[in-house]
């Protein structure tokens, strides 16, 4: 019996022949650690690049998004836990290789092809090799992603990818254990290798009534961002809503939202935004030096846009992003 381990992510699956490792599409087979998932998305669609969301990337462009079964950490709110926490083998899934991705996403108009729904660090091979066909094809890459993964296969994707979503979930250790069963230090390191790397970083931090939402908490994040991404790092606060094993919670108030968004502003952080509430001013990028509005938009659309050559139309101030 060969034991082999998987060193892809911090759980770091020490696996039997025949045993699958915790995130469900990785397993020991024959002596060799292989994935379950490659070439085999149970979720394709396009979708604005707005949703992921990143609203510093591109925007107003379509995004071919795609996801494997399986992931790596066990949030008890997880919104997409059917194919989350599904095997494999118990989802529909699509026949894809990476070529047909980006004809899909082309023939689509799409600019971007995302990992997105479940987690991309488990279809990392497939993605790898997605990624590679897409740039000859004038299509960039994006990861919507926990960040929970070892540094030598990050710095890899980093080499691949042009933009990555963190979804950054607390500020505790508690919190990461008891809702997600990962740790922190590994998504703050992860986080920090991305910005070092200059991948562009979006950050998301889903609201979750009474477990990630007083002041102290939001408090504490916003120094975390401040310290070690600096102030020009987009943080969006996004509302929850009651799902897999949290359903007895409301969802978030608006009222958390707009704390959490005062917060941050008032510890100095530029680009606050305000997720699932599609009508808030706070789904608005305004620029830091003159003030003006300078994006508009309404959910997932963008109405106005004021950025001209990465810079702000009204005073020419530069607006940290990918815009074109
Ligand atoms: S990616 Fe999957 S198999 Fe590999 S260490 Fe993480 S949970 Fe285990």
């Amino acid at each position: 019996m060969t034991k082999v381990r998987c060193l892809l992510c911090p759980v770091n699956c020490e696996l039997k022949e025949g045993e699958r490792g915790k995130c469900r599409a990785r397993m020991n087979i024959d002596g060799k650690l292989q994935t379950l998932v490659y070439g085999k998305p149970c979720s394709v669609h396009v979708d604005p690049i707005e949703k992921k969301p990143f609203y510093h990337f591109l925007p107003g462009s379509l995004s071919f998004s795609l996801a494997t079964a399986g992931c790596n950490l066990h949030c008890l709110y997880c919104q997409n836990w059917e194919i989350s926490q599904s095997n494999p083998e118990d989802t529909v899934n699509i026949d894809m290789s990476p070529e047909q991705v980006v004809e899909g996403a082309v023939r689509n108009k799409c600019r971007t092809i995302a990992g997105t729904y479940s987690d991309p660090v488990i279809f990392f091979e497939y993605a790898a090799d997605i990624a590679d066909v897409a740039h000859k094809n004038n299509v960039l890459n994006i990861w919507v992603t926990a960040g929970y993964i070892n540094q030598k296969p990050l710095e890899e994707a980093c080499g691949f990818l042009d933009a990555i979503k963190v979804d950054f979930k607390g500020i505790t250790e508690d919190f990461y254990e008891n809702m997600t069963r990962g740790h922190i230090g590994h998504v703050m390191s992860a986080i920090k290798l991305i910005k070092e790397k200059k991948v562009w970083l979006e950050i998301v931090n889903l609201v979750v009534p009474t477990y990630n939402d007083t002041k102290d908490s939001f408090s504490k994040y916003c120094d975390w961002i401040v310290e070690n991404l600096g102030p020009d790092v987009p943080l969006h606060f996004s509302k929850f809503w009651p799902m897999y094993q949290l359903r007895n919670l409301p969802p978030t108030p608006e009222e958390s939202l707009i704390e959490a968004r005062n917060i941050a502003m008032s510890k100095g952080i530029n680009y606050v935004y305000i997720g699932n509430i599609p009508e808030h001013e706070g789904n608005n990028t305004y620029c830091p030096a003159c003030k003006k509005l300078i994006i508009e938009r309404l959910g997932y659309t963008v109405t106005q846009n004021h950025i001209a050559g990465g810079k702000c139309k009204f005073c020419s101030s530069k607006i940290p992003g990918r815009w074109e």
